[in-house]
């Protein structure tokens, strides 16, 4: 049996682009008779909010998908705390004391845009106590060398990411639980076999997949999509902000939004439809594989073609 997840954040509203990963990873299970979650990922105490995520549940039934089920990532902590146990207890858990600061004056920058960290404190042990004891974030030692990870589509996603990330934060020095741990316990503790996401995080695979090793978790299936993106300042960015679905609705009922995105992907569908009858054509050769760049403008969503014309898919 097949098992996905979709797993947003719930820091903001639900965007196009939120939208589209939502669709996508629905469509793969269900085309194969699989089931899929919805996980909502609302660790951060800084940036999520419970009313986000009850936006979210409500804006994705509201585009027509329904789940097999949800996790909500907050009611999990004892898992994931289990996880930090399995690593201090193989000797693969360090407090880490170096400030942010600190870090990002070396300037090395990781491979998903973030700073390199030069895995300073492997050295240090953690109190007598245990981890519980510390206040200061802990990091997990990965073990060294290049981890071969091909996605889905032969894509190469392998990385030394114990060099080219540095050890992952694992529990924040906030306290709150590290989406990369999380994500990896999480995904586990639901039987996922098949990760479908954007390509934005694509360069945090191999480290994912090297923190499973080391907890001894189930590889899945990986599969990174495109992404719409807008222009922001004169550079590409994911699409965001202004075109939250409470800013498209009045523009786009359910099934013409789900038809826009179907074809901004470009998949073979009628103008409006419901994710339902997406099934049955679903194939990941129909999905284009370029992330698309989407302009929002008077009350309709435009994909900007590479010479810069407006075309309605
Ligand atoms: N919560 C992450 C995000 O919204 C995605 C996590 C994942 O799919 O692994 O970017
Ligand atoms: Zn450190």
């Amino acid at each position: 049996m097949s098992v996905g997840r979709f797993a947003p954040s719930t820091t903001g509203p639900a965007h196009p682009g939120t939208l589209l990963a939502a669709l996508l990873c629905w469509l793969d299970a269900r085309a194969r008779g699989g089931r899929v979650w919805l996980r909502l990922e609302d660790l951060d105490p800084q940036r999520c909010r419970p009313e986000h995520a009850e936006a979210m549940r409500r804006d994705l039934s509201w585009l027509g998908l329904e789940w097999d089920g949800e996790q909500l990532q907050s009611t999990l902590r004892a898992r994931h705390e289990a996880a930090l146990d399995r690593l201090a207890e193989g000797g693969a858990l360090y407090p880490c004391t170096c400030s942010r600061r600190e870090i990002r004056s070396a300037g090395l920058r990781a491979p998903d845009g973030g700073y390199r960290y030069r895995n300073t404190c492997r050295g240090r042990a953690l109190p007598p106590g245990g981890w519980r004891e510390t206040g200061a974030p802990l990091r997990a030692r990965l073990d060294e060398g290049r981890v071969e990870v091909r996605g889905e589509e032969g894509d190469d996603l392998s990385g030394d990411s114990a060099a080219s990330f540095g050890d992952p934060v694992v529990r924040r020095r906030d306290g709150a639980m590290a989406y990369h741990l999380a994500s990896v316990v999480d995904d586990d503790d639901l039987g996922v076999t098949r990760v479908v996401r954007g390509r934005d995080l694509a360069a945090s695979t191999a480290l994912q997949v090297a923190l499973r090793r080391l907890l001894g978790l189930a590889e899945p299936v990986h599969r990174h999509h495109l992404l719409l993106l807008e222009e922001h300042g004169g550079k590409l960015a994911k699409l965001h902000g202004a075109v939250s679905l409470d800013a498209l609705r009045p523009h786009y009922d359910a099934e013409a939004l789900v038809g826009w995105l179907a074809r901004a992907c470009g998949l073979d569908a009628p103008s409006r439809v419901a994710p339902e009858e997406l099934v049955a054509g679903f194939d990941w050769s129909c999905v284009a594989r370029e992330d698309r760049l989407v302009r929002w403008q008077g009350g309709e969503l435009l994909l900007v073609a590479s010479n810069e014309q407006e075309v309605r898919p």
